[in-house]
């Protein structure tokens, strides 16, 4: 799968289309937003435990919206798309993946970008929505150096406080303290490279961040708009496909602060359905990008 995805990833990346106004017209996991190109890239996917996410949810409903994807409640195994925008100057990253200490199912990222022509020291920012695992832990190479060394590092401020409180390892709940200690020991070692910025900036021409949080403490998204196109990095305000968007106003295990979660989720998808806009998601089905879409009493995602 790996091999032909990147065939894939390579036959479509430079492809072109034609615009009007704020609507991207994609290729598969190329999009071009104004003269910006803007790919995913996979890094794998996760095997998460059912229960991680579905938690007390309703069994029966839970049961008959996956059924509607072809899935069941006991595993999930979620892809992980990695946004790439390259304006001629920059190249961008949003979030760098799993590394190699996290889960063996994930951790591509270096391959990936390698079908594109794109090395480690090519790219000048690494932005991150927030700080878990399969979002941070490929920042380091296998000799915990920075594995892009040359890139400007930027992650929230409220992000990073939160990760970086001694005290966070202790007051968060058990199942999340290897989360914790991650986050701590691999933003310490890229913390000389760090710089933080908040809700509403711009951390680059065109790219506005806006933190939606609840998943985690501090957790940004991207709007990248240019030449009247836009697409939003929504990272994992929206974990899923299908309950995240048939039922944003359940709580999902996945979430941090559940309410907030919740909260963050519905601003999100009914902001994003109501714009029209397009949307990449981390954890949608490869290639990950698409529309949210009313539908009945909810939402659907409907793949580019
Ligand atoms: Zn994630």
């Amino acid at each position: 799968m790996k091999l032909s995805r990147r065939l894939f990833l390579k036959s479509s990346a430079g492809a072109s289309a034609a615009f009007a106004g704020f609507a991207p017209v994609w290729s598969h996991a190329s999009v071009s937003v104004g003269d910006w190109q803007v790919d995913t890239l996979s890094d794998g996917n996760l095997v998460l435990p059912g229960a991680m996410v579905t938690g007390d949810l309703p069994a029966d409903e839970v049961a008959s919206i996956l059924s509607k994807h072809g899935l069941a409640s006991d595993q999930f195994t979620p892809d992980c798309n990695i946004t790439l925008m390259r304006n001629g100057t920059d190249t961008v990253l949003f979030d760098v993946g799993a590394g190699a200490n996290f889960q063996s199912s994930a951790g591509q990222l270096w391959e990936a970008l390698d079908t594109l022509g794109v090395y480690p020291e090519d790219v000048t920012h690494v932005v991150f929505t927030h700080a878990h695992p399969d979002h941070l832990w490929g920042v380091l190479d296998d000799f915990d150096e920075p594995m892009f060394m040359n890139a400007r590092h930027m992650i929230g401020s409220t992000e990073l406080a939160y990760w970086l409180d001694p005290a966070t390892v202790d007051t968060i709940s058990p199942e999340r303290q290897a989360f914790a200690a991650g986050a701590l020991r691999y933003l310490t070692a890229i913390e000389g490279q760090l710089e933080t910025f908040d809700d509403g900036a711009e951390v680059l021409g065109g790219i506005t961040a806006r933190e939606f949080g609840g998943h985690t403490p501090g957790h940004m998204i991207f709007d990248l708009a240019q030449s009247d196109q836009r697409i939003v990095v929504v990272g994992d305000v929206i974990g899923n496909h299908h309950l995240a968007f048939a039922r944003p106003d359940w709580v999902s295990g996945s979430d941090q602060d559940q309410a907030a979660g919740v909260a963050s989720r519905v601003r999100l998808i009914e902001g994003l359905a109501a714009e029209d806009a397009a949307l990449i998601g981390y954890h949608l089905p490869y290639p990950g990008i698409g529309k949210a879409v009313r539908d009945g009493g909810g939402f659907s995602f409907v793949p580019a």
